[in-house]
């Protein structure tokens, strides 16, 4: 097959795009590396430097093209608390574009990676996606928006669309920002460098931490399934996780005697979110596979910045 990613030097875009290539696909990326770093992908990849807001510029990378993941956003709840208005712009005016790109140049099926921050607050967990949509961040209104955008669009335009809603992925490359770092690669670089890790909270607040290896399996899966012309899909672990749950198995995973400061909660977050898995069983064959302990390991062992000195 011949597919684009957008955002496709990110973390999940690196990962998904160099298992394609590996898989003998024909694999193309646009990402404007606000936040991605192309030199991990895989040179087979041909990777260009650009906007998704581009029309022009997908009109080429999208000729030939049989398949697209659009993966390109800003990706932090508390800083979309903070710049709502660049949120808007890149992950739904992007959205839009890419969706305007595609009905010109035509292309059989678009995967967006939606988020499971769309639940928000939801009293029934695990979360099923036949519940309603609760977002309390921009974040989680540009990704939901996106939902809607991608799904009415595809309908208007006769194009297949997929939507996995992603838990908490995590594994080796994920982006360490200065500001408002993903919690995994945050903890376990403090653990390593022998320093605090910080809780915003009480820590009692509950997430879905998945494994990279099985993100990229869902979204290779959704490229072929069958039946899944607009389907909404959860990707998680299926497994609830408090976030000081997360801080013991850090220290146990990196033999580090660690220690846990609280800070005030950050807004935008839930208190608890966790996966149910049947649809994403049922219409993607899809059973993850690695399990949190088992995951932080691995991320200790191949990404060389959670080496123990
Ligand atoms: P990431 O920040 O590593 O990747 C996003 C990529 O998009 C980056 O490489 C960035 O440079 C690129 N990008 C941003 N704005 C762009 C623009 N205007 N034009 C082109 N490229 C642009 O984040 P990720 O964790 O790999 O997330 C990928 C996708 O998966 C995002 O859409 C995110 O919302 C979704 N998602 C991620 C998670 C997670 O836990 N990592 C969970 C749910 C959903």
């Amino acid at each position: 097959m011949r597919i684009l990613i957008t955002g496709g030097a990110g973390f999940i875009g690196t990962a998904l795009a160099n298992k394609l290539v590996q898989l003998g696909h024909h694999v193309r990326v646009i990402d404007d590396l606000s936040a991605g770093d192309s030199s991990r992908l895989d040179p087979r990849v041909v990777f260009t430097r650009g906007d998704v807001r581009d029309v022009p510029r997908l009109w080429t990378l999208l000729q030939g093209v049989d398949c697209v993941y659009h993966l390109a956003a800003k990706v932090s709840v508390p800083e979309s608390v903070l710049y709502p208005k660049e949120y808007n712009e890149v992950n739904v005016g992007g959205t839009v574009s890419l969706m305007v790109a595609i009905r010109d140049v035509g292309v059989k099926r678009v995967i967006l990676a939606s988020s499971g921050a769309v639940y928000g607050e939801q009293k029934e967990q695990p979360v099923r996606e036949e519940q309603r949509p609760n977002p309390q961040s921009p974040y989680a209104v540009s990704k939901l928006a996106s939902e809607y955008y991608v799904n009415t669009l595809g309908a208007l335009y006769g194009i297949e669309t997929v939507i996995l809603r992603i838990f908490n992925a995590y594994g080796p490359g994920q982006f360490l920002p200065v500001s408002h770092p993903p919690v995994i690669p945050q903890f376990m670089k403090r653990a390593v460098e022998g320093g605090s890790l910080v809780i915003f909270g009480d820590g009692n607040q509950t997430r879905d931490f998945v494994y990279i290896d099985d993100v990229v399996d869902a979204l290779i899966a959704a490229a072929t399934a069958r039946n899944v012309n607009r389907a909404v899909i959860n990707v998680g672990s299926g497994e609830e996780t408090s976030i000081k749950q997360l801080a013991h198995k850090v220290a146990e995973v990196t033999g580090r005697q660690v220690q846990v400061i609280h800070n005030e909660a950050e807004s935008g977050g839930v208190s608890r979110l966790v996966a149910d898995l049947t649809r994403a069983a049922k219409l993607l064959g899809y059973k993850p596979k690695v399990k949190l302990k088992e995951g932080l390991r691995r991320l200790m062992e191949l990404d060389p910045r959670f080496r123990v000195s």
